[in-house]
């Protein structure tokens, strides 16, 4: 009965301190997002004490018709969201989302063709050190060099060298839309399945802001805590009754035993708020936002990849400025602005260096922030960036203490998490 204060003040002071980093900065990592009080009541339930290996219905564990409710409302309200037959709510991440499609689809020293880190993939797309990149034998794609766009000419060419069983288009750092259509026509001159990762701009698609990914993907994959805004996890999605089956058994009891059933109780209740008609105000906000963001910089003499964006994510170019990407997270930190360094297309820099960062507009629109707002950081980006210009990587302290104040001034504004 005791709280968690009294029970363990080292864990409850930790919590504590994140919240108000979270209260106090600025939010611009790509992939994070501000859940809704509701979404965490749901993941902090007592859902979380309960096994219910199996799925709804047919479960190898007794008392599961209540975590059933919540599985089959997070299913119907997916398929609702993303107009698709089937989903799978029960990946615990967009990691095992990818995984449990490759288990489902193909075997060990199969071929896949996924897009590289250094363009803008995910590990899981077949980069060396992942799991994706030791069991197949992956061949990677990138970007044009004139334009930074996606190369769908190297897609084809690579396909039809290496005949991938898999071709995943998606990734995690791609300011720009997807040609689903063209990718699912090299798809079928080789006869591979397309596997549309959608984890970063699957909120864009569930608001009807972005492209979908069907009819043309064979298979979708999501993470559910980014523009989505639910809690962390993943979901497999398809229309295809065969394929759906196979990721079912490829998830349970291929490469996971007990659903969280607390964070799918959390998705579903994440799913019901993306059905409201404020979520598609929110997404379009996202998006406008983030052009707003990418406009500002490049008015301040920075660039970003593409010279825009179509989503919410920017990335941005730092080498007009001459500084590196972990400088600049770094002093932006100590501005209370939190972002991730990230290279640019074809970075010399090292990826611990990189010559760039990435940027993203889903929490601060969430805690509301509006275009006024993000012109605003844009300037506070260019001024710490040319505090780092001028001094190097010590940057100029007067300047990020101004602007650290003035970030504190803008985040009370915009308060989060009252009750808490
Ligand atoms: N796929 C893409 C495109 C991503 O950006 C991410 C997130 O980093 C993932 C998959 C993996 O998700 P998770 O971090 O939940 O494993």
């Amino acid at each position: 009965t005791d709280t968690l204060a009294q029970s363990d003040p080292e864990i409850f002071d930790a919590i504590q301190a994140e919240l108000g980093r979270q209260r106090d900065e600025i939010e611009l990592i790509a992939s994070e997002n501000i859940v809704s009080a509701a979404v965490m009541e749901a993941q902090g339930s007592v859902m979380t004490n309960k096994y219910a290996e199996g799925y709804p219905g047919r479960r190898y564990y007794g008392g599961c018709q209540f975590v059933d409710i919540a599985e089959n409302l997070a299913i119907d309200r997916a398929r609702q969201l993303f107009g698709c037959d089937f989903a799978n709510v029960q990946p615990n991440s967009g990691s095992q989302a990818n995984q449990g499609v490759f288990q489902a689809l193909i075997q060990p020293g199969d071929t896949i063709l996924g897009m590289s880190l250094d363009a803008g993939g995910h590990l899981t797309h077949g980069a060396r050190p992942n799991q994706s990149g030791k069991w197949f034998n992956a061949v990677q794609y990138g970007v044009r060099k004139q334009d930074n766009m996606l190369d769908y000419d190297q897609v084809e060419a690579l396909a039809m060298e290496h005949r991938p069983r898999i071709i995943i288009a998606g990734g995690s750092a791609i300011p720009r839309q997807i040609d689903f259509a063209r990718m699912r026509e090299i798809a079928d001159k080789v006869g591979a399945w397309l596997h549309v990762d959608m984890a970063h701009f699957a909120g864009l698609v569930a608001a009807g802001e972005h492209p979908s990914p069907f009819p043309h993907a064979h298979v979708a994959t999501t993470t559910t805590h980014k523009t989505l805004r639910g809690p962390r996890g993943g979901m497999i999605l398809t229309n295809d009754e065969s394929i759906a089956k196979k990721v079912n058994s490829a998830i349970f009891p291929g490469i996971q035993g007990g659903p969280l059933m607390h964070v799918i109780a959390a998705k579903a209740v994440a799913f019901g708020e993306a059905l409201q008609p404020e979520f598609k105000t929110y997404i379009r906000q996202v998006v406008t936002n983030a052009q707003a963001l990418s406009d500002q910089l490049i008015k301040g003499g920075l660039d970003t990849v593409t010279h825009g964006t179509d989503t919410h994510v920017v990335l941005v170019d730092l080498r007009p400025k001459g500084v590196k990407g972990n400088a600049t997270e770094t002093a932006l930190g100590r501005a209370h602005i939190t972002c991730n360094k990230n290279g640019v297309p074809f970075d010399p820099e090292k990826p611990t260096v990189t010559s760039g960062i990435r940027l993203g507009s889903p929490a601060g629109t969430t805690r509301g922030f509006g275009e006024t707002e993000f012109r605003q950081i844009a300037d506070w980006i260019i001024e710490v960036v040319d505090g780092l210009a001028a001094n190097g990587e010590d940057g100029n302290g007067e300047v990020e203490a101004r602007v650290k104040a003035e970030v504190a001034d803008l985040c009370a504004r915009f308060p989060i998490y009252p009750g808490l």
